[in-house]
């Protein structure tokens, strides 16, 4: 349900990233070997938690209680934040829902500026300013959705980035060698049907394979990220032919390649993936983040991307 609200990109990533509980509070830093300390730098009374920054903690008491449809539910004994996420996504409507994540995501920015002597200020009626923020956001949405039909058909023929329908992502991915120094690099870039980067990949390994191998083990790594971040149902395109035909095939071929066309065949049935061909043209952000291994931090960064993709992302992204 999450991705069907109607509600700011950024938001939208920040409550999936509270589902995983990936936001940076400080238990969970200190949970990850930081040196910090865990405690709540609004209360000082309790470890904060993903659950206890956004939504426990005594200081958003005033927030809590002037939120019209929350009076009556008890929320105390929810474990954790998914617990609490899946409760209001059964409970609340959908309008209801689009403002609660927004007054969550918020709360957060509100934690973040006091953390950091930002200032904020501290009259502020969260719950008001998320609806006026709502609103405002639903208006311009309507004004480009009009907009975008004014401008009428846009022009084909040009081989392109094109996105999924609506509730699908797209992942798609690249690998390059560089035969001098024997580097391979991998480039993994996840889309939502508004073409907005949910999150990208770019690592490298010191090896010397066929082509075929590290092209593989990139779709492999797309269909891990899209299972373990529940990003489902996904579409993954590549532009090797060759390995996109194995897969389809079904068949797993020779030995060396064989062992990860089969694993990608098995999680694809699994968790009803498909996995097409697309032109080096339409596959360009991936590509270019294999090009350059090891911008990014070697492993998946949510949201961000690195500046060098904004103009290819942008491309893929214009009408
Ligand atoms: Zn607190």
């Amino acid at each position: 349900m999450l991705w069907q609200l109607k509600i700011p990109h950024k938001v939208q990533i920040f409550i999936w990233k509270a589902y995983l509980n990936w936001i940076p509070t400080t238990a969970n830093l200190s949970k990850k070997g930081m040196e910090v300390d865990d405690m709540c730098a609004g209360c000082h009374r309790k470890s904060e938690t993903t659950l206890h920054a956004i939504w426990n903690c005594p200081n958003l008491r005033r927030v809590r209680f002037s939120i019209p449809f929350v009076h009556n539910q008890s929320w105390n004994d929810m474990a954790s934040a998914f617990d609490f996420l899946l409760f209001q996504e059964n409970i609340l409507d959908k309008k209801e829902m689009e403002l609660m994540c927004v007054i969550l995501w918020r709360c957060w920015w509100r934690r973040n500026q006091m953390i950091h002597n930002a200032g904020v200020r501290s009259e502020e009626d969260v719950v008001e300013w998320a609806a006026n923020f709502l609103e405002e956001f639903h208006k311009t949405e309507e004004k480009n959705s009009e907009k975008n039909i004014a401008n009428g058909p846009m022009i084909k023929n040009i081989v392109r980035w094109e996105r999924p329908r609506e509730g699908v992502f797209k992942i798609n991915t690249d690998a390059a060698i560089c035969s001098d120094r024997n580097l391979v690099g991998f480039g993994i870039v996840i889309r939502n049907h508004n073409g907005e980067v949910m999150g990208c990949s770019s690592q490298s390994t010191v090896a010397n394979f066929t082509p075929q191998i590290p092209e593989a083990c990139a779709i492999l790594w797309g269909i891990m990220f899209a299972k373990d971040t529940g990003l489902l149902p996904t579409v993954i395109e590549s532009d090797a032919k060759t390995v996109v035909d194995l897969i389809n095939a079904e068949a797993p071929p020779r030995a060396d390649i064989g062992t990860v066309i089969s694993d990608i065949i098995n999680l694809c049935s699994f968790y009803d993936i498909r996995v097409l061909f697309t032109p080096r043209g339409a596959n360009m952000v991936a590509h270019n983040l294999a090009k350059v291994p090891s911008i990014v931090e070697d492993r998946f960064c949510l949201e961000d991307y690195p500046p060098f993709l904004e103009s290819f992302v942008r491309a893929d992204m214009a009408l």
